[in-house]
C-alpha cells in the first residue's frame, strides 16, 4: 500500500548505545515479524546517534510501530530517549534528508508528518524530537499555505514600483 503518513519515533533507549541490530534483536523476540528486507525492526528506517541511516522494511509494506498506521505510514525511528537526551546533529540531518525525499517519492502531504505520540497513547518521540516535528510542519505549512490578499497586494505594489 502507498504510504501516507511519515511517523517519527525515538527508541526510549540510550542514544549512543543503540544500535540497529540491537533493536532488531529486541523486536525478534518480541514478535517475530521479519520484513521483506530480512529484517524484524518494526520501523522503515533507523537513525543511529552518529547519523547512519538503516532500512528495517519497504515503505510501501506493513510495519510494526503504530497502532492504526502499519499499513499505511512509514516508522522512522531516532536511536534515542529524547524525553531527557537531545538528538544529535548527525541525526537531524539525516532524519531531514530522509523525510524530505520520502515526501517527495510519495507525495506525502507535511501535515502528515506526525510524532507518535499524536497518534497513539505514549510519550514516543520524547519532547525533544517532537519540538522537531512541530517546527518541521510549521516550516513548510508556512509554504503551502495560500497568500492572503493583503499579501498579495503587497507583491502588487511592489512591482507597479519597479515599472
Ligand atoms: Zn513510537
Amino acid at each position: 500500500m502507498k504510504p501516507e503518513f511519515i511517523i517519527i519515533h525515538h527508541s526510549a533507549t540510550d542514544r549512543d548505545q543503540t544500535s540497529f541490530e540491537s533493536v532488531n534483536e529486541f523486536h525478534k523476540q518480541k514478535w517475530n515479524f521479519k520484513s521483506k528486507l530480512g529484517y524484524y525492526i518494526g520501523y522503515q528506517y533507523f537513525i543511529t546517534a552518529d547519523g547512519k541511516l538503516y532500512q528495517g522494511r519497504a515503505d510501501d509494506e506493513t510495519g510494526a510501530h503504530t497502532i492504526g498506521y502499519n499499513i499505511n505510514s512509514i516508522g522512522i525511528c531516532l536511536a534515542g530517549n529524547f524525553m531527557v537526551e537531545q538528538p544529535t546533529p548527525a541525526q537531524i540531518n539525516s532524519l531531514e534528508s530522509l523525510v524530505a525525499s520520502k515526501r517527495e517519492q510519495w507525495n506525502i502531504p507535511v501535515k502528515n508528518i506526525l510524532g507518535h505520540r499524536e497518534v497513539g497513547q505514549t510519550l514516543c518521540p520524547g519532547d525533544n524530537l517532537m519540538s522537531w516535528v512541530k517546527e518541521y510542519r510549521e516550516k513548510f505549512l508556512q509554504v503551502e499555505k495560500p497568500k492572503t490578499k493583503e499579501e498579495i497586494k503587497v507583491e502588487i505594489i511592489k512591482l507597479l514600483e519597479q515599472l
